[in-house]
């Protein structure tokens, strides 16, 4: 039979002389505390290593030899460790007190009791030396889980510079070329995809590290859960074709729920562009919301590589990858899902999954509360994609120009300025119904011209920010400013083209 494990909260026991180490723990045994009496300091000294939380010894078994083998077993703890030893002595018992005193100072935590004891001290000073040995345990985990976070963190800090060293590379061996005149199209390709992608990994890094420092505002508002999917499956869509997955909404009735939602395309979106990711050619990716009692459920189910039974729950951690050359490889770092799952959290809602294993496909679901009663104030104002009338102050002419011709592409109606008087002066012709405006601008910084905007038309232009930080303390200046949303530069399109889907409805 194997013998039962060791309880680290036992009080070991040495008295091998009369009938101390029997009464002791009796007297303990009726206040509920665990005992194990050891015939000797070598027991003892065995017990200690496998744990306990203190121990209580008589005088006379302090031998010199005792003292030796005690001493090492307690010099050999781990440095979170100062076992309590409790040591009864009989006054005047001691022939060669200075002797004594230098053998307890070398079992360290000492506190020394005099015999007779009375029940209810004994009871007391035990009591007290395991609790200071609990609160030894609590700094036990601490340390354990601090050590654990930064070997994480060291694992990501690795992963994370191989991560920048390889889009970087690629530019500058693009940039080399294309400035000897090789192909250049073909590099200017490879320097906007791979920017692309150094900007997505930044940008994860900051979200990561604003929601799990708990620094995210969420902009509630009343959001139609339906719509709100169906739009980023419309949107995914887009890019599905060329990677020969097939995607899938399926229509239901409205279900609302108060949330923030960019914040929960944002959800939906990393959910849906993973199950692309791990979908190969030929497969499907189906997109449903539905009602489930007191909430909306989102269900993206994939038939595609599948997960198997000991990673499901994993892959919610962050920096977390079931394959990593694999998964680095189709571009991600494990943030995608942790942030997922804080999101739908925040929102009162959870995230769930499930796969048959490996090769059989996965679905992830998630939960947010359904609103009781929600009254949109103009629904129909959802269901359109408006040509939109922008406004776009940038001062670089290269983004400037850009970003005008990919919007005019998409049918909105753009009016460019290099500068924020000319954007002002734009606007006061006619005031924009959203403007995306560049923070760095000479003359009058864009939080002033956002200010401008603010004063001469209200509320009315949804006032996005553009600029190259991504700090909370950038989001909140940019806030104070007027402007409802900061966009970290380079700008992705296809956020962009989110936000003019959802601007004007509190998106
Ligand atoms: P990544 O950026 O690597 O995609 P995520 O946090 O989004 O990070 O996902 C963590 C891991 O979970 C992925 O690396 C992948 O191994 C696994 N995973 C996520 N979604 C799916 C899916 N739909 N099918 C199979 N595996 C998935």
């Amino acid at each position: 039979m194997r013998p039962e494990p060791a309880s680290p909260e036992r009080l070991l026991i040495l008295a091998p002389t009369g009938r101390d180490a029997p009464l002791a723990a009796e007297v303990l045994g009726c206040a509920a505390i665990e005992c194990a009496i050891c015939d000797d300091a070598e027991e003892a000294a065995a017990r200690i290593a496998e744990g306990a939380g203190a121990l209580l010894v008589a005088e006379e078994a302090l031998l010199p030899s005792a003292v030796r083998e005690l001493a090492i077993a307690i010099a050999a703890q781990e440095p979170w460790s100062d076992l309590p030893v409790i040591v009864f002595s009989s006054r005047g018992a001691t022939a060669d007190p200075i002797g004594f005193a230098e053998r307890l100072a070398r079992l360290g935590n000492v506190t020394l009791v005099e015999r007779p004891l009375h029940r209810p001290t004994l009871v007391s000073v035990v009591r007290a030396a395991l609790r200071a040995r609990r609160r030894q345990y609590t700094a036990r985990e601490v340390l354990v889980r601090l050590e654990a976070a930064i070997r994480q963190r060291d694992g990501f800090l690795a992963l994370l510079g191989h991560e920048l060293r390889n889009p970087l590379s690629a530019i500058q061996m693009a940039a080399d070329l294309a400035s000897v005149g090789a192909d250049p199209a073909r590099h200017v390709q490879v320097v906007r995809r791979q920017s692309h992608q150094l900007a997505r990994l930044v940008d994860d890094l900051l979200e990561v590290s604003r929601v799990t420092a708990g620094k995210i505002t969420l902009r509630r508002a009343p959001v139609d859960v339906q719509r709100l999917v169906e739009r980023c499956a419309e949107l995914q869509a887009l890019s599905a074709g060329a990677q020969g997955v097939d995607v899938r909404f399926s229509t239901g009735p409205p279900l609302w729920t108060i949330g923030d939602p960019t914040r929960l395309e944002q959800v939906v979106s990393n959910l849906l562009s993973n199950a692309m990711k791990y979908t190969p050619r030929g497969g499907h990716v189906l997109v449903s919301v539905e009602a489930a009692g007191p909430d909306a459920l989102i269900r993206v189910r994939d038939d595609g590589i599948g997960i198997s039974a000991n990673d499901l729950e994993r892959i919610f951690e962050p920096f977390v990858q079931i394959d990593a050359a694999l998964d680095r490889a189709r571009g991600g770092m494990g943030l995608g899902l942790t942030l997922v799952q804080t999101l739908a959290r925040a929102h009162g809602g959870d995230v769930r999954v499930a796969s048959a294993g490996p090769g059989r496909g996965s679905e992830f679901t998630v939960h947010l509360p359904i609103a009781p009663t929600v009254q949109p104030t103009s629904p129909d104002e959802r269901l359109a994609v408006p040509a939109r009338d922008v406004l776009l102050v940038e001062d670089n002419d290269d983004v400037r120009l850009a970003l005008s011709e990919a919007l005019a592409l998409h049918g909105h109606k753009v009016r460019a300025a290099p500068d924020g008087p000319t954007g002002l002066a734009l606007a006061h012709q006619a005031a924009p119904e959203i403007a995306f405006v560049d923070i760095g601008l000479p003359q009058m910084d864009g939080y002033e011209v956002a200010r401008h905007l603010r004063e001469e038309h209200g509320r009315r232009p949804y006032l996005v920010a553009l600029t190259g930080y991504g700090r909370p303390e950038d989001r909140d200046l940019a806030r104070e400013a007027g402007f409802d949303l900061h966009l970290t530069k380079p700008v992705d399109m296809l956020r962009v083209h989110e936000i003019l889907l959802g601007a004007g409805r509190g998106a």
